[in-house]
């Protein structure tokens, strides 16, 4: 983070110096670049920010954030404060929202950033991943390029990865989740991207959306903090791609889209789409990237030309499944809203190896392959993966664990993935934990051969893998996915380490 003085703090959180604690005068010689909202990681002179959260209020850790070091201290006004008078305290009314401005202000101190804002049901954290490695090829440099850490995506992981900007930065890429409607107008506010993208429009955390149509709306806040000159990026195989492009047409906003069925009727053409599609045995792709002409801003002279003409580049790309070509897709269309050439995105695409817990796939032995997707599941994760699954000529078995947050829809969105591993021919499905059993019903009824089962604990669980893997004489391939509270990476680590 830039270096921030105490009065630079007031100014940018609307916030003032406590009365009855040190004063300006005194605290003038005192900066900070580092903030944090978590004493067990807290750094010698770091501005520590007390913030609320439904179980726990940080107002209580303040005397440890300055035993550990903490100069300054962001605390809400009208709270009961237990430390020395002589302490720096600076009051706001809503620490949360002095944490956003906090954020929103350090990037407007960085001269010449772009900014790319990332949202949809899945896949954020995979084109975050692609687009940095675009961008990154680009600027030569991957200290130039500035990605949000992990899943930091919410209203507090997106100031705190605003917070980490630094003057050498020339991108930021910005993962935005949301889990309720609201949440994704806040945060992109403060990031005011200058090219924003939709990825897909799934049912996910429909427990806080209620339905698709609450998907759609909560992701679509993304385009209103889009300057008039800012870029949608629109998913044209998506739900709601026409609505959001006519939503975006009416705004007259700058638009790039792309498409990786080319075969779908639709009202416009996409201006990126592959073609060429193949994979290997580890469900990597290479395909042709095409470019309308008019969409290569880097290239000057692309201007002039017809506006449907085309260009096009050889793309590999080490993510297995054809929902990473998607997903390159969307980076690349980003990527050039930024600048980038075809050379920086083919250069960019192939340097990205794997993203953790997301279709990593492990040749274990000569018979037994496994791809770890664990990192999290919903219906549409899950027949992504089914997908990639049904690809391997060889025996195919999925392991599933319950899809978390769906409410009313949980029964329902099992039932899905058990027929849909069934029509795509995946011959095993085993399942674990209290939802997932609809999977397995789904998956008997509508097959002869009862190719699924169902258990109750991961120990049951266990004991199948290990009849079931022991017995194999041929080549077999494994899938293990699951919601991130079903913890299905113990299962990859069992396979792994008894196979
Ligand atoms: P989260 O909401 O948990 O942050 P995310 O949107 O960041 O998720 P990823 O972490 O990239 O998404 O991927 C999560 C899961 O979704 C993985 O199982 C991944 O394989 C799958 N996935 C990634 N991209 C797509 C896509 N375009 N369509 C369907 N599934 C996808
Ligand atoms: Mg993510």
């Amino acid at each position: 983070m830039i270096t921030l003085s105490v009065e630079q703090l007031c100014n940018a959180t609307k916030g003032n110096l406590k009365a009855g604690y040190a004063s300006l005068s005194q605290s003038a010689a005192i900066t900070f670049n580092n903030v944090s909202t978590d004493t067990r990681t807290i750094k010698n002179n770091d501005l520590f920010i007390a913030l609320k959260g439904p179980s726990f209020d940080a107002h209580q850790l303040l005397q440890s954030a300055l035993d550990k070091g903490a100069s300054v201290l962001l605390v809400e006004a009208n709270s009961t404060l237990t430390i020395p008078t002589d302490s720096l305290v600076v009051e706001v009314e809503d620490t949360r929202i002095a944490l956003g401005l906090l954020g929103r202000y350090i990037k407007q101190q960085i001269t010449g950033l772009k900014c790319a804002a990332i949202t949809g049901s899945n896949g954020k954290t995979t084109c975050k991943e692609l687009l940095s490695a675009i961008l990154t090829a680009h600027s030569g440099n991957a200290d130039k390029v500035l990605a949000t850490a992990g899943n930091f995506n919410n209203d507090i992981g997106l100031p705190l990865t605003l917070l980490r900007l630094e003057k050498q930065h020339q991108f930021a890429v910005l993962e935005l989740g949301a889990n309720h409607i609201g949440e994704i107008a806040y945060t992109a506010a403060l990031a005011k991207p200058d090219v924003a993208l939709v990825n897909n429009i799934m049912p996910a955390h429909l427990e806080g959306f209620g339905s698709l149509e609450g998907v759609a709306t909560a992701k679509s806040e993304i385009w209103s903090s889009l300057a008039s000159d800012g870029v949608a990026v629109v998913n044209l195989d998506a739900n709601f791609a026409n609505d959001f492009i006519e939503q975006l047409q009416n705004k007259q906003q700058p638009l790039i889209t792309f498409s990786r069925e080319t075969e779908t009727n639709r009202t416009v053409d996409a201006d990126l789409f592959a073609t060429e599609l193949h994979s290997n045995e580890l469900g990597q792709s290479s395909f042709i990237l095409n470019v309308k002409t008019s969409m290569l801003f880097a290239q000057k002279q692309a201007q002039n030309e017809s506006a449907n003409s085309l260009q096009n580049i050889q793309i590999q790309l080490n993510l297995p499944g054809k929902h990473n070509v998607s997903n390159a897709l969307a980076a690349s269309a980003m990527a050039l809203a930024l600048g980038c050439s075809l050379n920086d995105i083919q250069q960019g695409l192939q340097t990205l190896q794997q993203v953790a817990g997301r279709v990593n796939c492990a040749v274990v032995s000569d018979i037994l392959t496994v791809i770890d997707d664990t990192y999290n599941a919903n219906s549409a994760s899950v027949s992504a993966g089914i997908d990639l699954l049904a690809q391997y000529p060889c025996e195919r078995l999925l392991i599933c664990g319950d899809m978390g947050e769906l409410g009313r829809y949980a029964e329902q969105e099992h039932q899905t993935i058990g027929e849909y591993a069934q029509q795509q021919n995946i011959n095993r499905l085993f399942t674990v934990g209290n939802l997932s059993q609809q999977a397995t019903n789904a998956y008997n009824a509508a097959s002869k051969n009862a190719g699924a089962e169902h258990f109750s604990d991961k120990q049951q669980l266990k004991s199948a893998i290990s009849a079931y893997l022991g017995s194999q004489q041929s080549k077999v391939v494994v899938l293990v996915k699951g919601s991130r509270s079903a913890k299905m990476e113990e299962i990859v680590a069992f396979i792994k380490q008894e196979f």
